[in-house]
């Protein structure tokens, strides 16, 4: 089967891991705040932390930026589970806001409305969520407006984002955000295995986030409350948790920063090429905001049933017959059952639910050949013309 993503893994990433085996240190050594500093370079961020998931990442987010019970987060219902998830373990409530049907990420006419009817009722958001679906950013600068006038910190989901740019300057470099998160699963754009990271340019956050990864505990005097007891001591200043990443999994990162931005070169190329290929078929091929560089995470078609004598599913299953590993991003959020166990239903967010209905999730990953591209790109026209 033709997987819908996969990773590169060379020499260089083997030796690199191999290294830190043979060294002092499998965790807490030198190769996580390495890690973190080159990431936070090739951004140009201030502070990152890294972690052994976006999801963690996105959990001591809405922490830092005191998300609790009482409070609400809002994200797209277009994403993975952990966007909305994160506000769930603070104890916040999720809401969901309709995505923009050209660009599939969270739309800011929608947002706007919803919170102008939120500032009647009280239930203003804390935290707003918008994901980088498929890498392509989200209207940043609408987004940030709409925070200053609403009062409500941004966390941006950029699980499939890094390398890419908005605006001309890479994302998770804060600009229109209070934090920008990365994932490093083996089918994102680089990976540590499991990892992720929280960047951000305020140095409380990122001090309160660097407390949450590993206990709430500190060694350093400036943040205790009374003198150290002696060179063994340190204080739990907070409640934290084991979020770290190991040496392992940073050595892994720091070697395939090298190849970042060749990745998403790649994907680029193979993005343009499914363009063409796909042009006269009845599909919706990606649309890219002028303002936007995707991380071109995946790469999402929309079926024009009206013009198809088969299913949504039929052309699911037909292609992963044909040993096309097809996929579908996502199952919107507010339609899982935990979700609807809370009161939504289908039909709250039309334009999401639309969505579903007609995506589909080609392969698309840096090692993807020519000829496998016109594999798949031929399975598919044999069963839509
Ligand atoms: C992958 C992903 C996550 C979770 O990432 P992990 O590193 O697997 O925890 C969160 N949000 C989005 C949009 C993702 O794609």
């Amino acid at each position: 089967m033709i997987p819908y993503g996969r990773q590169d893994i060379t020499q260089a990433d083997i030796d690199a891991v191999v290294g830190v085996l043979r060294s002092d240190f499998l965790t807490q050594g030198p190769m996580v705040p390495r890690f973190e500093q080159l990431v936070a370079e090739h951004v140009g961020a201030r502070h990152a932390i890294a972690v052994n998931s976006a999801t963690s990442a996105l959990h001591i987010a809405c922490l830092a930026l005191g998300l609790g019970p009482g409070d609400w987060l809002w994200t797209t219902p277009i994403t993975f589970v952990a966007s909305a998830n994160c506000g769930l373990y603070c104890g916040a409530q999720v809401d969901f806001v309709d995505i923009d049907p050209h660009t599939y990420n969270m739309c800011p006419l929608a947002l706007e409305r919803k919170l102008i009817e939120a500032e009647k009722t009280g239930k203003l958001p804390k935290v707003v969520v918008p994901v980088h679906l498929c890498g392509q950013p989200c209207d940043m600068a609408a987004i940030h407006a709409l925070s200053q006038r609403y009062g409500f910190k941004i966390i941006e989901d950029a699980s499939h984002a890094i390398g890419g740019k908005y605006k001309d300057e890479f994302i998770g470099n804060g600009r229109y955000s209070d934090i920008t998160v990365f994932s490093f699963h083996p089918v994102k754009i680089i990976t540590t295995a499991e990892g992720g990271m929280a960047l951000t340019n305020d140095a409380e956050l990122a001090n309160k986030m660097a407390l949450l990864r590993s206990h709430g505990i500190t060694r350093d005097p400036a943040q205790m409350t009374n003198d150290s007891d002696g060179p063994w001591y340190y204080q739990q200043i907070d409640l934290g948790f084991n979020y770290r990443m190991t040496e392992l999994q940073a050595a892994l990162g720091v070697s395939q920063m090298a190849r970042l931005d060749q990745y998403v070169a790649r994907r680029h190329a193979l993005a343009a090429r499914y363009d063409t290929l796909l042009a006269d078929l009845p599909v919706i091929t990606p649309w890219q905001h002028p303002d936007s560089y995707s991380g071109l995470h995946l790469y999402v078609i929309r079926l024009q049933l009206g013009q198809i004598g088969k299913t949504h599913r039929e052309v699911f299953e037909s292609l992963r017959e044909q040993g096309i590993g097809v996929n579908l991003h996502y199952i919107p959020v507010h339609t899982q059952p935990y979700y609807q166990q809370m009161g939504f239903k289908s039909n709250d967010f039309p334009e999401a639910e639309g969505y579903y209905a007609e995506a589909i999730s080609l392969p698309i990953y840096p090692l993807m050949t020519n000829a496998t591209q016109d594999e798949i790109s031929n399975g598919l026209r044999s069963l839509l013309v």
